[in-house]
């Protein structure tokens, strides 16, 4: 009992102790970057089997001055766990519409899509409706341009609240994308139910879709499931023309990944899109 008395007092464990004061420095710094604009969005293409862009997916940015750039991998967990998540998730939207207007009024880009992450927490707050649908009237955007990527544990975490904000925002336009597909818990009689237009495949499955037989049926099973419920499925993470190659043969919509290009900011975008297409 004594043993497990003096284990019980974790908090002076050195390594513990440096993980707290790593994210509380994580949480100042995030803090500070919302107040200086060191955020940005990068843009990555969405093209159809017949190579047509169909639109962009926005991933954010976060520009540090002494770090470059850090992957949101690395700091969106944090900002999920002290809420900044939703000044943060504000931003994005707020800055996915600025660009969608923009792109509104350019010809090569009218009729893309822009694909926006949104987290668990950001989506369950009660006026995530009304917050987004009067940004798109503030920015006079088109909602059917605007795509939302949810994961299934956001969806599943509590479905007949997600449902009813997803029927809300359905209505005026705004289309759903199930992210990292194939990696949580849904049952079929859910995603029958949920007002969906899109299954994303996890690039996990796409990553090794040559060498692993299991992930090539796990794919294949996901497209049918996909077109089976009436949804278009893209893959996400495709990077060589192999894995291209089976997404087509087996009906897959569309696609995503480095074959294609990485995400890159708002003028590298505009400008690869504006080049006539290589291959
Ligand atoms: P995700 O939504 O699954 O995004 C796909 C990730 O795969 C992105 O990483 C993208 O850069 C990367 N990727 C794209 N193509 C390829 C490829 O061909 N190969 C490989 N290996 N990777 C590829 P990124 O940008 O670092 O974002 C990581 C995650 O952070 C995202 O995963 C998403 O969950 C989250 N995230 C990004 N932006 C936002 C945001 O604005 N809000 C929220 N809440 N989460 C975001
Ligand atoms: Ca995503
Ligand atoms: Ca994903
Ligand atoms: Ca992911």
């Amino acid at each position: 009992a004594k043993t497990a008395g003096r284990n019980a007092v974790r908090f002076f464990d050195p390594a513990m102790q440096a993980i707290l004061v790593v994210r509380m420095l994580m949480e100042s710094n995030l803090r500070a970057a919302l107040a200086n604009n060191q955020f940005q969005l990068h843009y990555q293409v969405q093209v159809n089997a017949d190579g047509k862009l169909i639109g962009a997916e926005a991933l954010l940015r976060w520009k540090h001055s002494d770090r470059g750039f850090i992957s949101p991998a690395d700091f969106i967990p944090v900002a999920e766990e002290t809420g900044l998540i939703l000044p943060i998730g504000k931003w994005v939207l707020e800055t996915a519409c600025v660009q969608l207007k923009k792109w509104e009024a350019d010809p090569d880009t009218a009729d893309l899509t822009l694909a926006v992450n949104v987290s668990a927490k950001q989506f369950q707050q009660h006026d995530f409706v009304d917050t987004l649908c009067d940004m798109v009237s503030r920015h006079q955007i088109n909602p059917t341009r605007l795509k939302l990527e949810l994961t299934e544990s956001t969806i599943l975490d509590n479905v007949d609240a997600t449902t009813e904000k997803m029927h809300l925002l359905r209505k005026i336009g705004i289309a759903f994308s199930m992210d990292d597909f194939g990696t949580g818990y849904s049952s079929l009689a859910y995603l029958q139910r949920l007002p969906l237009n899109q299954l994303k495949i996890d690039q996990s499955f796409v990553r090794d879709l040559s060498e692993d037989e299991n992930n090539a049926t796990i794919v294949r099973a996901i497209i049918s499931l996909g077109v089976n419920l009436g949804l278009n499925v893209i893959a996400e993470g495709v990077e060589t023309k192999a894995q291209r190659a089976f997404l087509i043969a087996h009906n897959c919509y569309a696609f995503q990944g480095y074959l294609f290009s990485r995400p890159l900011p708002q003028e590298g975008f505009l400008a690869m899109i504006k080049e006539p297409p290589s291959n």
